[in-house]
C-alpha cells in the first residue's frame, strides 16, 4: 500500500465560513478512510519542528514572533488566519509531514501527505494562508541530511508558488517549477527556475499540455533524485479561486501523467495536496481525494 502522512492536528475547530477550508484536511481523512485507501501500517505521523527547522527556511525572528503570537497585526493579517496555539502546532508539524513524506518517498518511490503545499510562505512573512514554506524546508532539510542531491519541486497549484521561488531563488540543489495561472494571486510574480503560465479560462487541453510541456523542460534543464509535487486542486472549474476552467477527468490525468512521468524514470514522488478552495468542504475533501486514489490505483497496478 501506499505511505501516507497525516496528523489530527491539521484541522481544528474553525470559522466555516473563513475562505480557508480548515476541516478539510480531516475531512480528506476520513474520506480517504472511507474509501479503504488507508492502511494502518503504512500510515506516519509527524513530530512537530524544532525552530532549527523551519530556520532552514526562515527568517529566526518571524518563526519566534510567530510561535510567541508577537507578530504585528499586519503581518497576521497578511497571513489571512486568526493567530491561535492550535495554528502554531498545526503550522510546526506540517513541515515535518511534508520532510517525512519525501524521507518516505525516497525509501519506497511514492508517498502522499494529507496536508502540505504552503507556497506563498516567504523568507520572513506569511502571505496566502501560508505561515511556514513546508516545501522549501522540506527541500533544505533533504538537501543538508546528504538524503537528496538534487530536488525538483514541481508545483501545479493554480497560484503561483512565488514564496518558494524566492526562498529558493539562489539554492542550485532545488529546482523550482510552477504551473499556474497568469491572472491569478499572486499579482507580481517571482522567478521560479521555471514558469509556466496558463491563461484564465482554460480547459483540461491547454491545461494537461502546459503541464507536460513544463515536466518536459525540467527533465532536459535538471535531472532531479527526487520530485516534491504540489498537486494543488484550486485548478478546478468550480474553486473560489481558481480562474481556470479544468474538470475532475483532467485533473485525474494530471495527477496520473505527473506520477508516471516521474516514476517511469526511476525518480521518488512525494505528494502534497496543495490548495483548493470551496463551501462545500465535503465536496473539497473529496476534490483533494483525487491524488491519493490516483497513487493507490498506480501503486496496486504496479506502475508506480
Ligand atoms: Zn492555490
Amino acid at each position: 500500500m501506499l505511505p501516507l502522512v497525516y496528523h489530527p492536528a491539521y484541522s481544528f475547530p474553525f470559522d466555516e465560513k473563513h475562505r480557508f477550508a480548515m476541516s478539510k484536511f480531516g475531512r480528506l481523512f476520513a474520506y480517504l478512510n472511507q474509501r479503504g485507501l488507508v492502511d494502518p501500517s503504512q500510515l506516519y505521523r509527524p513530530a512537530k519542528a524544532k525552530a532549527s527547522l523551519i530556520a532552514l527556511a526562515h527568517d529566526a525572528a518571524y518563526v519566534s514572533q510567530f510561535i510567541e503570537g508577537t507578530l504585528p497585526f499586519k503581518a497576521m493579517r497578511e497571513i489571512g488566519l486568526p493567530w491561535s496555539a492550535q495554528l502554531v502546532e498545526r503550522s510546526l508539524i506540517s513541515p515535518v509531514g511534508t520532510l517525512l513524506t519525501a524521507q518516505l518517498a525516497l525509501r519506497h518511490g511514492l508517498a502522499c501527505h494529507v496536508a502540505g503545499g504552503t507556497h506563498h510562505a516567504h523568507y520572513d512573512h506569511g502571505r496566502g494562508f501560508c505561515v511556514f514554506n513546508d516545501l522549501a524546508i522540506a527541500a533544505k532539510s533533504l538537501v543538508k541530511q546528504g538524503l537528496a542531491e538534487r530536488v525538483l519541486i514541481f508545483d501545479c497549484d493554480v497560484h503561483q508558488g512565488d514564496g518558494t521561488a524566492r526562498i529558493l531563488a539562489d539554492d542550485s540543489s532545488v529546482f523550482t517549477c510552477s504551473v499556474h495561472c497568469k491572472q491569478n494571486y499572486p499579482a507580481r510574480k517571482a522567478l521560479s527556475d521555471l514558469d509556466v503560465e496558463v491563461e484564465k479560462g482554460a480547459a483540461d487541453e491547454v491545461y494537461l499540455l502546459a503541464v507536460h510541456d513544463a515536466m518536459a523542460q525540467c527533465a532536459a534543464s535538471f535531472s532531479p533524485d527526487l520530485v516534491i509535487f504540489d498537486a494543488g486542486v484550486d485548478v478546478f472549474a468550480g474553486d473560489r479561486l481558481g480562474l481556470l476552467d479544468v474538470s475532475m477527468e483532467g485533473i485525474r490525468i494530471r495527477d496520473e501523467s505527473v506520477l508516471r512521468f516521474w516514476r517511469g524514470r526511476g525518480v521518488p514522488v512525494a505528494t502534497v495536496i496543495g490548495g483548493g478552495y470551496d463551501h462545500d468542504h465535503a465536496a473539497l475533501a473529496e476534490r483533494h481525494g483525487s491524488i491519493f486514489e490516483t497513487a493507490v490505483q498506480l501503486k496496486s497496478d504496479g506502475v508506480v
